[in-house]
């Protein structure tokens, strides 16, 4: 199905980007990667009637390392964080879950802030994000501000960014030495949309037990989110396969408003939901030993 007719503008500059959107209003909507928002106008599940095109902005697709903090331009494509070696020497659990977010052909043109602005809850970025304690820093016409991931998701395909708002760059804390990664999701075929998916991250203390967990859910409920009750049975507890499978059964507690769609129950994510945890809590535990 064709698009519905918009009218598009390329800005080049930050300034111009704000402009458009405020004086257009809630009509318009800022285009990234277009890998969500082309095949919604398709579905008419958007009709914006125009299209701010963020392509040309300069300075939104800057990389750098700041002060033990990686700050990714919204504007940076998918792709390049598969391939950029900062990211895989600081971050390689953004490259990890950058390579299962769809096909090279949607990392070509999909970008870091377009996913975190879309809010899929099925997403893999957002849980990264939580999990890292990430901050959004978002542009608009009353100035900046910078939130944390917590606050940024609200629901399904909803955030804390205003329609006159861009959110320019992410800011992701590089997590300590001692710490390890995991990820796991379970997916109908691979790079689809999660039925249930983890994100761990664990730092271990000088005699071998848990000192810091975080653990994000995606594709579970109406928004990712962090298991908490989960966490915090985690810490201060070995690194052993009795613990993560204790701890994992606490991670559905933390699921408030379940999802449940044509792709799979509430109840069957709901199922999946300990799995994953474990296998991402003992992947993390490895990474953690072995630094
Ligand atoms: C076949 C297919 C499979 C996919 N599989 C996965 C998957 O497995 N996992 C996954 O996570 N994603 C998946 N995606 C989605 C993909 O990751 C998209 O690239 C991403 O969701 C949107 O990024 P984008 O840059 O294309 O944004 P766009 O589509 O251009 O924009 C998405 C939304 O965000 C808004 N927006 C974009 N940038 C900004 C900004 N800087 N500030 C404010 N608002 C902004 C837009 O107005 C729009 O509402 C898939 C997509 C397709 C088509």
């Amino acid at each position: 199905m064709k698009s519905p007719t918009f009218a598009y503008e390329r800005p080049q500059s930050l300034a111009e980007a704000l402009a458009l959107l405020a004086q257009k209003g809630a009509d318009a909507r800022p285009l990234a990667g277009g890998q969500s928002l082309i095949p919604m106008l398709a579905l008419r599940l958007a009709r914006p009637s125009v299209l701010v095109d963020l392509g040309r902005v300069e300075g939104l697709d800057e990389l750098t390392l700041q002060d033990g903090v990686l700050v990714i331009g919204a504007m940076v494509r998918q792709r390049q964080l598969e391939r950029n070696a900062l990211v895989a020497e600081h971050l390689p659990l953004l490259v990890a879950a950058t390579k299962v977010v769809g096909h090279p052909a949607i990392r070509n043109r999909g970008t870091l802030g377009g996913s975190l602005a879309h809010a899929d809850p099925s997403a893999e970025y957002p849980a990264v994000a939580l999990a890292l304690d990430a901050e959004f820093v978002i542009q608009g016409p009353r100035g900046e501000r910078v939130i944390p991931a917590q606050e940024f998701f609200l629901g399904p395909f909803t955030t804390a960014l205003a329609t006159d708002e861009l959110l320019t760059s992410i800011r992701f804390p590089i997590p300590p030495t001692h710490s390890g990664w995991g990820m796991a999701e379970v997916a109908r075929r691979h790079s689809d949309f999660a039925l249930a998916g983890a994100v761990a991250l664990l730092a271990r203390a000088d005699d071998g037990t848990c000192a810091r967990a975080a653990i994000a859910l995606f594709g579970v409920a109406t928004r990712p989110l962090r298991a908490t009750q989960a966490e915090q049975a985690l810490v201060g507890r070995p690194f052993t396969t009795e613990t993560f499978r204790e701890v994992a059964t606490l991670a559905t507690e933390s699921i408030d408003e379940p999802l449940s769609d044509v792709h799979g129950s509430a109840a069957y994510r709901r199922q999946l939901v300990p799995v994953v945890v474990r296998r991402a809590l003992e992947e993390a535990a490895q990474r953690a030993a072995a630094r």
